[in-house]
């Protein structure tokens, strides 16, 4: 099968699944209690793709070559029936005859809960948010006193459950970047591999700034003061984060480097929103609505073809062309569009 590319030659290889835009964390840079107070209009119910819609835009995407699927939200493990998502996915088989990598990115809140559920179900690994260790800076981030311990919990039963596990680190000046240190020396030597992300201009509540941002350089750097590192081979051309090793064989860390280093050129993420519009860049301001035709009873080759339209005349860069008045432009927020 010839590869499905877009205006810029990039394959359709990641499909990342927004399945809720609800959330029971407040982190403040991403859905800052000012906005997302009381009265925030949240998708209803029947606005949401359901579970079944879910696993039949995935299986037409896997039809295309898509090989990884990533569900985020919103917080993703408080759908209910998530589980049973993940065993309709999992059931999915890319043309070759694979199964697609299955993969989910949550803040750990409930994982200790559900990490068995969701490895018997099919999940071939999971990420962790977890931007401190310290717990009082922790509950200050996500902004609801949420214990840092409970998120710990999680990472360990996920990893008893024989998940992998990744943790993302989001780096806010001023806000956690005191904790980079600690970070690093916690998971070093452990079996997960941390991930620093760059504070992104997404969305348009965050209030995000330039200062703000505490570049990959400069993580990198106040990391190899301490424990040197070298830099290691990028995990597949679509990687998003860079990789290095630590010189005393105390394993790896990454960094993102979505601001100071953009990686577009690389990029092969779709992203469908929870009520089933698709964004071919993180940044977009706009997407195509797939449930209206998936609900007025389009057929698989009527959507497939919406679909090969929508990646052939892509041509999105964002990253690459950011620049102080773009970052200031109207966006998706990052909760209802997934990380
Ligand atoms: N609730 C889940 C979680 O926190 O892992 C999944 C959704 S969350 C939007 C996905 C990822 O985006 C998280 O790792 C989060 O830290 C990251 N994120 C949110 N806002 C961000 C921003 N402004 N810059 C960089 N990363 C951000
Ligand atoms: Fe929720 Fe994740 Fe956003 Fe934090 S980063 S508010 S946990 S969606
Ligand atoms: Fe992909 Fe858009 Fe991010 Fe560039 S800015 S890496 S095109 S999501």
């Amino acid at each position: 099968m010839q590869p499905l590319l877009d205006r810029l030659g990039r394959p359709l290889e990641t499909l990342r699944v927004s399945i809720t835009d609800r959330c029971n964390f407040r982190c403040v840079y991403c859905m800052p209690k000012e906005v997302f107070g009381r009265d925030y209009a949240f998708l209803e119910r029947r606005e949401l793709l359901t579970l079944e819609e879910l696993a039949r835009v995935v299986g037409l995407f896997a039809a295309l070559g898509t090989r990884t699927v990533r569900l985020t939200g919103g917080e993703p493990l408080v759908r209910r029936n998530v589980e049973h998502l993940v065993e309709l996915l999992a059931a999915i088989e890319t043309p070759t005859g694979e199964p697609l990598e299955l993969a989910l990115t949550t803040n750990g809140s409930v994982l200790a809960q559900k990490a068995e559920a969701l490895a018997a179900a099919g999940l071939t690994r999971v990420t962790v948010s977890l931007d401190s260790l310290d717990d009082e800076a922790f509950r200050a981030m996500n902004d609801v006193d949420f214990p840092v311990q409970r998120v710990l919990e999680g990472i360990d039963a996920a990893a008893a459950a024989g998940l992998p596990v990744k943790i993302n680190a989001v780096v806010k000046r001023g806000a956690n970047d005191g904790d980079i240190l600690a970070l690093a020396e916690h998971f070093r030597g452990s079996r997960h591999v941390l991930r620093f992300i760059e504070y992104m201009d997404v969305g348009s509540t965050n209030g995000w700034r330039l200062e703000d941002v505490v570049s990959a350089d400069e993580i990198v750097r106040r990391i190899s003061e301490r424990w040197p590192l070298e830099p290691a081979e990028l995990e597949r051309p679509d990687a998003t984060a860079r990789r290095w090793r630590y010189a005393d064989g105390g394993g790896e860390v990454g960094v993102v480097a979505s601001v100071t280093q953009p990686f577009c050129g690389g990029c092969s993420r779709a992203r469908l929103s929870a009520e089933g519009r698709l964004y071919t860049c993180l940044f977009a301001a706009r997407g195509h609505d797939l449930r209206a035709p998936l609900r007025l009873g389009a057929s698989d080759d009527e959507l497939t073809e919406q679909l090969r339209g929508i990646w052939t005349r892509r041509t999105d860069r964002y990253s690459e062309l950011r620049t102080a008045e773009t970052a200031s432009l109207p966006k998706v927020e990052m909760s209802y569009i997934g990380g």
